[in-house]
């Protein structure tokens, strides 16, 4: 099912976009969805995939209602993807090895977890280290397989999806979404959604600079020789190590402002790496079979922005995941979706209002 102008136009095939055109599409709208490369090859397939924040309770509670929110939604936005792509979503829980920062306590911690239904328990100290802390029920993902399968799912749903078609401009006419010119003309559709992640600011009329930015992230994924010992993610002062089901290992991250710049360095990259083999010397002689970076879309107040814009009718907006994109994914389509279709959405979409962001 394809138009020529559908009812929603998405503009962007990461998470957000892909998630959000699904959604949309299955209570009934004909979506198309344009993306300026490949779909699903920018933030969304740089992340590590770990479907909770680090260090979850450090975050505001608008964060962390939607990470919650999209941990749980998980297994259902698996279980509708069609094809034959495994995503590997992998329970392995995680344990962070030095959970309780400056001002903070383990009640605190525990207090603000349950609070938002994340499961946790806290483990024995070793040498006069902190005691460790334990959240069993987070997954990981194999984040490039999902983002495939999603645009197996979607094109299956009857989302048309036009790789390298650039949106260059969003025409308003009489406060009202009027269509957006691209690299390859013109495209119209009765609303549009912008999830253009760390690209997004130029596409929301009247964004005050520096309200959605690129944050770098660096990675790099080791091959460990012999057997697998990693079988949970691990967390220690910053950085985090990543089992995925082959029994590789991604590891992770910086947080670097280096406007478009996806360079990877190799001073940071090899701190990631020694910081790895401190936290698991089994990884000591593991062969690094990829580095890589990818632009997170921050905002300048670390939240998502999700709604309507609010003085151009139909033009909406999906952005700002910054480090828990993935996470929050299932969430915040949901959430745009009610607004979109008229629901009362669960969760309050205050926080997010994309005004926050406008110049006056
Ligand atoms: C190193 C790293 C580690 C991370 N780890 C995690 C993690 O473990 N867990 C987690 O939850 N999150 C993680 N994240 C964050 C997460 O990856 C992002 O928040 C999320 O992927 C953002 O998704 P998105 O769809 O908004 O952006 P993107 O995936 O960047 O997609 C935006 C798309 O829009 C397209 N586009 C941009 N401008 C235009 C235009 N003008 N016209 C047409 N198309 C356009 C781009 O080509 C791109 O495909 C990590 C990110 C990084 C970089």
């Amino acid at each position: 099912m394809t138009s020529t102008t559908p009812d929603i136009l998405v503009v962007g095939a990461g998470i957000a976009g892909l998630t959000t055109a699904l959604a949309l599409r299955r209570r009934g709208a004909s979506v198309t969805v344009i993306d300026q490369s490949r779909p699903g090859t920018e933030a969304s397939w740089a992340g590590g995939g770990i479907l909770c924040p680090l260090y979850a309770w450090r975050y505001p509670d608008a964060v962390l209602a939607l990470a919650a929110r999209g941990m749980r939604d998980y297994p259902a936005l698996i279980a509708s993807l069609t094809g034959d792509i495994d995503p590997e979503h992998h329970v392995t829980g995680m344990r962070i090895l030095d959970p309780v920062g400056p001002g903070e306590s383990a009640a605190l911690i525990g207090e603000r977890l349950e609070r938002f239904g994340i499961r946790h328990r806290w483990q024995e100290p070793r040498d006069g280290d902190q005691a460790p802390l334990c959240l069993p029920e987070v997954a990981n993902i194999r984040n490039p397989r999902l983002l495939q399968a999603l645009r197996q799912t979607a094109e299956a749903n009857g989302i048309e999806i036009r790789a390298n078609r650039r949106c260059e401009r969003v025409a308003v006419q009489a406060g009202r979404f009027a269509g957006i010119d691209t690299s390859s003309g013109r495209m119209h559709a009765g609303q549009l959604v912008v999830a253009a992640g760390a690209w997004s600011e130029p596409l929301i009329p009247q964004a005050r600079h520096e309200s959605i930015f690129p944050v770098r992230g660096q990675m790099l994924r080791l091959v460990p020789r012999g057997e697998r010992h990693l079988s949970t993610i691990l967390m220690d002062d910053g950085v985090y190590l990543i089992p995925r089901v082959d029994g590789s290992v991604v590891v992770g991250s910086t947080v670097e402002r280096a406007g478009f710049d996806k360079t990877v360095d190799m001073a940071a990259q090899d701190a990631l790496q020694r910081k790895a083999v401190e936290r698991c010397p089994e990884l000591a002689g593991a062969v690094v079979t990829h580095r890589w970076a990818g632009l997170r879309p921050g905002s300048s107040d670390e939240l998502p922005l999700l709604g309507e814009h609010p003085t151009v009718e139909g033009l909406w907006v999906n952005t700002g995941g910054y480090r828990n994109g993935l996470a929050m994914a299932p969430a915040t389509a949901g959430l745009l979706t009610d607004l979109m279709t008229g629901r009362r959405p669960e969760l309050d979409p205050a926080p997010y209002r994309v005004a926050r962001m406008l110049s006056a």
